[in-house]
C-alpha cells in the first residue's frame, strides 16, 4: 500500500465510513452528523447532553446543531428533558428508537470486521494497524484502494522497466509511487 502518513489514513478511513454512512442513512432522511450527535449523547454525561455540548464537541455553529436536532427530534430519535435544578438547561436525551438507531449503526459488519481483522493480529506500529483497518473497509465496502504500483497487482517488471499489465504501458519510476485509480491489491 503507498506509504500514507498516519494522518492521512485516518482521513481515508473516515472517508469510507462517513460514505458508507451517508448511503446508509439517506433512506431515512438522515445524514452521519445525526449519528454522530446520538453517539456523542449516548456517551457524554448530564453537564454535556445539551445543545452547547454538542457545539463544543463537533466544532460546529450554533445553527447548524439547532437544526441538526431539529431532525433527531422531528424523526423521535431525541427527547428533550428540562434541568430540575436550573430551567434554562435543556437536556437532550436518547428516545428508544434513537438507541435502537444507534445500536444498529454501531454494529454494523463491515465495521465490524474492520475491527476484527485488526483485533485478530498484532501489528509493529499504527499505521500497520490502519493500512489494516483502510484496507478491509475498502474490501467491505466495494471502494477503490487507490494505491500505489508496489502493491498491485498489475505492476510487472520486463526487460528492466516497470510495466502496468492494466493498460500494457509502461510506467515511470516517478509514477510507481503515486496514487492510482486503476490499483488493485495483489491478495
Ligand atoms: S493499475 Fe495503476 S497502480 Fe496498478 S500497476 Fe498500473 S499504474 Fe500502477
Amino acid at each position: 500500500m503507498q506509504n500514507l502518513s498516519t494522518f492521512k489514513l485516518i482521513e481515508r478511513i473516515s472517508t469510507i465510513v462517513r460514505a458508507e454512512e451517508r448511503k446508509k442513512y439517506a433512506a431515512l432522511g438522515l445524514q452521519p452528523i445525526h449519528i454522530q450527535v446520538l453517539d456523542y449523547l449516548s456517551a457524554c454525561n448530564s453537564y454535556s447532553n445539551t445543545a452547547v455540548g454538542i457545539t463544543e464537541y463537533f466544532g460546529l455553529t450554533k445553527g447548524t446543531v439547532s437544526q441538526t436536532l431539529q431532525v433527531l427530534e422531528r424523526k423521535g430519535y431525541l427527547e428533550k428533558e428540562i434541568d430540575d435544578e436550573d430551567a434554562r438547561v435543556t437536556h437532550l436525551l436518547l428516545s428508544k428508537n434513537g438507541e435502537k438507531l444507534l445500536e444498529e449503526a454501531n454494529h454494523d459488519d463491515i465495521f465490524e470486521q474492520a475491527q476484527q481483522a485488526v483485533l485478530s493480529k498484532q501489528y509493529a506500529s499504527l499505521d500497520d494497524a490502519l493500512k489494516m483497518t483502510l484496507f478491509t473497509l475498502q474490501k467491505g465496502c466495494d471502494v477503490k484502494s487507490f494505491g500505489s504500483c508496489d502493491s498491485c497487482i498489475n505492476f510487472n517488471v520486463e526487460d528492466n522497466h516497470y510495466i502496468c499489465t492494466e493498460t500494457n504501458l509502461p510506467v515511470w519510476q516517478i509514477e510507481t509511487h503515486k496514487i492510482c485509480r486503476e490499483h488493485r491489491f495483489a491478495a
